[in-house]
């Protein structure tokens, strides 16, 4: 059967792509192996950096979307942005303003599987439970080859995820293609900030989820947040390595939480998820920054190693930041500890793809995910990655 759209994947990438591309159009979609499998940092154990599988690590994400105003490197139109947003949270688009700088964080996050059943639905679609292992040009479009057999569109859309994508081009074009590094957003304790003028989150909850505003960061090219510190959690340090659960996928945080319930834990819980109880007398102080090319990256093994002396150096950089910006900081013991974003990016070269006619305008090759995004600035990328992947589909002619 022939095909107009081939997308490889079926994470957010894959379904912004999906959604974006008109309705006449006959869409294949493969979907990676029926058994899914999680794959970890190799350095932090149990934290996932992948999963091979329907929804991808959509299954697994948070969910928060900056507003683009948040977004220091804005890859998201606002009116592009505020339409895509409203597919999903329709009641928070109406108080989201996207020339405003905020994190939505939603009760329940967008999740593929539900989207894709909709989709097969309502579309000419076919979804495949299988991997690509291969993609190429062919004639005026491109093919891609899976369990031994080819497959022809007018178009291929690459949205098997920073690692994904980097392996299947790398495999399928020669090694030139990757950059050699994954970069990646961490996240650090600053240290215990005394509540003031500036230092309390500011917090509005509505029927899909809550927003909330990041505390302004001056020069600092950082996402700067405040959380509640109660209970043990407000001394300084308390809490640092046991907080390291907000890093895993919610459902592992409950488990934790319930294994071994500690109060000073549930309450930062409680505000993460919900946004309640903001007032407290103290707040530890988070940063987010991005660091550039922070792992090596084997591309044909998707296996990644971290480089600590890049992450300390962008880490340094943010703590001395902060303690002349925020004068009440009582900073951090623990220079030592960060926890990975899992906003995995870059791990394609531009330039090269380009030379190789990959992802440039009207190349039957595109590149919709992260594994070509750059500047992605301090705040969480993803839904921005899908507002550029809907608008490539829908003006791709
Ligand atoms: C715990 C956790 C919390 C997070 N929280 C946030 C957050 O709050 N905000 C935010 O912005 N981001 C967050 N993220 C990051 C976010 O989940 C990812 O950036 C996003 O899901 C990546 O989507 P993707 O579709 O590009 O790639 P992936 O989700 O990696 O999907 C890749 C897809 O490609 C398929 N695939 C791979 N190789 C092949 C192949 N060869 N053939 C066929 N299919 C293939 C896979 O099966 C999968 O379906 C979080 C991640 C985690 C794990």
């Amino acid at each position: 059967m022939v095909f107009d759209d081939i997308i490889i994947g079926s994470g957010l990438s894959a379904l912004a792509v999906a959604l974006g591309l008109p309705q006449r159009r006959r869409i294949l979609v493969f979907a990676g192996p029926v058994d899914g499998r999680l794959v970890e940092y190799a350095h932090i154990r149990g934290v996932p950096c992948q999963y091979l599988g329907h929804g991808g690590l959509g299954n697994y994400w948070h969910g928060v979307i900056p507003s683009p105003a948040a977004v220091a490197a804005n890859h998201a139109d606002g009116r592009d942005f505020a339409a895509l947003f409203a597919k999903f949270y329709p009641d928070a688009a109406k108080q989201l303003d996207p020339d405003a700088p905020a994190l939505f964080v939603p009760r329940s996050p967008i999740r593929p599987r539900p989207h894709w059943n909709r989709l097969l639905k309502s579309r000419d679609m076919t979804i495949v439970p299988a991997m690509v292992s291969a993609v190429e040009f062919a004639g005026t479009g491109a093919s891609v080859e899976a369990d031994g057999r080819r497959y022809r569109a007018q178009r291929v859309w690459c949205c098997a995820g920073a690692l994904g994508t980097a392996r299947l081009l790398t495999h399928s074009f020669g090694e030139s293609l990757s950059t050699g590094f994954v970069s990646d957003h961490v996240i650090v304790s600053l240290g215990l900030v005394l509540r003031e003028a500036g230092t309390a989150p500011v917090v509005r909850r509505g029927a899909d989820g809550y927003v909330m505003k990041p505390l302004r960061n001056g020069e600092i090219d950082a996402l700067l947040v405040s959380r509640p510190a109660r209970f043990g959690f407000a001394r300084l340090d308390g809490g640092i390595e046991r907080r390291a659960i907000f890093g895993l996928p919610t459902k592992s945080i409950l488990g934790r939480l319930m294994k071994a319930p500690d109060p000073g834990l549930v309450s930062e819980a409680l505000f993460n998820k919900f946004g309640l109880f903001p007032k407290a007398a103290r707040y530890n102080l988070y940063a987010q920054l991005r660091v550039r090319d922070a792992y090596t990256l084997e591309p044909s093994a998707e296996r990644i190693t971290a480089r600590p002396e890049v992450i300390y150096e962008a880490t340094d950089r943010v703590r001395e930041a902060a303690a002349s910006l925020v004068p009440s900081l009582e900073p951090s013991r623990r220079p030592d500890l960060y926890i990975p974003g899992i906003h995995l990016h870059r791990t394609i070269d531009q330039g090269a793809a380009q030379a190789a006619g990959i992802g440039v305008a009207d190349s039957p090759l595109r590149l919709s995910d992260a594994s070509v995004l750059d500047e992605i600035g301090s705040a969480h990328h993803s839904f921005g990655m899908m507002v550029s992947s809907w608008n490539d589909a829908r003006t791709a002619e």
